[in-house]
């Protein structure tokens, strides 16, 4: 995270709300996770968050990408291909995967253009994909034990381990090529064993699949989940590294592809929000502030990604246990109900709020007038 200093000096720049990515930071989480995952390709998900500026970085230092909807595609494609060779456009599956396992015809007809990888997870997809998406490689989503992920997508998405090779031998007879097997163990997992559990059901599949002549699978995608550091309880990537390592080279021999989707694992710490005290009040018996950023902007993941952030004051003072509420007129419009924060801060001072680049700004609204916060990028 950017120091308080800078972000103080951005605040009073640009104004607030304001949401701030260090670019170094994005370079730092990519550089740990190859470290510590030397035989992972990773695919950012972009939904976590698709700035521009962000996929830029990440592609210099060396990711690739996993997209979900056609204008996360174009926002990825375009920028590649104006980075390439022009006679070399052969590029694709290793910079990007489709990985929502439900298309739409319409995008399944533009994707068929690209050759593109895509995800499926059931017959009624192989049937979308043979008529509109024929030259695509296919990779089938399992689906796998998600306890103890903050995000759980287990109940939506993924083929169970006991269909899985009819669904492969299924795309094969349609003329489709199944290149591998991928899983999503729920996103913030922190309980590891979701990916030791996963490696070795794909393993399995695999085996089946081979046992009943499909030979052609050569990659394997072990999705997302990487924990960000939100809090000291998240143990260190390193231990959850070292327990994919093992699993990944005692079962997969090592000319199998290996694949990743980090979206929070590469974001999360690298945003930063400011805020500002528009308003203050006591409401039975309790300091209330009011902060001109709140659930339908940046503090969006606190509904839709069952997330925490914990705003705190750059100024220094006794605390008392305050609400925290954002500016719209909705009253689910609440930051914290339960913020340690100095009591004597006053309309115009400032709270910054930190590792809320995932899946926050990324679902910013303009709900009841007021506008997403400024982005702004340092370090870039
Ligand atoms: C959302 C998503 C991801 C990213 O998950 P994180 O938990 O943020 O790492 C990866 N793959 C797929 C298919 C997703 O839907």
């Amino acid at each position: 995270m950017a120091s308080l200093k800078v972000l103080e000096q951005l605040a009073r720049k640009h104004g607030t709300p304001l949401f701030v990515v260090d670019h170094d930071e994005l370079r730092k989480n990519y550089a740990t996770f190859k470290k510590y995952l030397p035989r992972v390709q990773a695919y950012f998900a972009v939904k976590a968050n698709p700035d521009p500026a962000i996929v830029k970085t990440l592609y210099k230092a060396g990711a690739s990408f996993d997209v979900a909807s056609m204008p996360e595609f174009r926002i990825v494609y375009e920028f590649i291909k104006s980075m390439r060779p022009k006679e070399r456009q052969d590029w694709i599956w290793d910079k990007i995967i489709y990985a929502n396992p439900i298309k739409a015809n319409e995008t399944l007809k533009e994707l068929d253009q690209y050759k593109a990888l895509v995800t499926y997870d059931n017959s009624e997809e192989i049937k979308k994909i043979k008529q509109y998406a024929p030259h695509s490689g296919l990779c089938l989503r399992l689906r796998v034990s998600n306890t103890g992920a903050m995000v759980e997508l287990s109940s939506k998405f993924g083929a169970k381990a006991g269909e899985a090779v009819d669904l492969i031998l299924e795309a094969d007879k349609a003329g489709l090529v199944v290149e591998g097997l991928s899983f999503h163990v729920g996103s913030q997992t922190t309980n590891f064993d979701n990916f030791v559990q996963a490696i070795n059901v794909a393993a399995e599949v695999y085996k089946e699949a081979k046992d009943r002549g499909y030979t052609k699978m050569n990659l394997l995608d072990i999705g997302g989940g990487f924990p960000a550091p939100y809090d000291p309880t998240v143990k260190p990537f390193r231990e959850l590294a070292k327990k994919i390592n093992t699993e990944l080279d005692r079962l997969f021999p090592k000319n199998i592809q290996i694949l990743a989707e980090p979206g929070r694992f590469m974001v999360a710490t690298a945003g930063t929000a400011v805020s500002k005290i528009i308003g203050k009040a006591v409401r039975d018996g309790k300091l209330c502030y009011y902060i001109d950023d709140g659930v339908y902007h940046t503090f969006s993941g606190i509904i839709f990604d069952h997330c925490h952030y914990h705003p705190k004051a750059f100024k220094k003072g006794p605390t008392e246990i305050c609400t925290v509420f954002g500016p719209t007129c909705d009253a689910l419009d609440v930051v914290s109900l339960a913020e340690s924060l100095p009591s004597k801060l006053q309309r115009g001072d400032l709270l910054y709020s930190e590792n809320i680049g995932a899946y926050g700004n990324a679902s910013s609204t303009w709900f009841n007038g007021f506008p997403p916060a400024k982005v702004v990028h340092i370090n870039q």
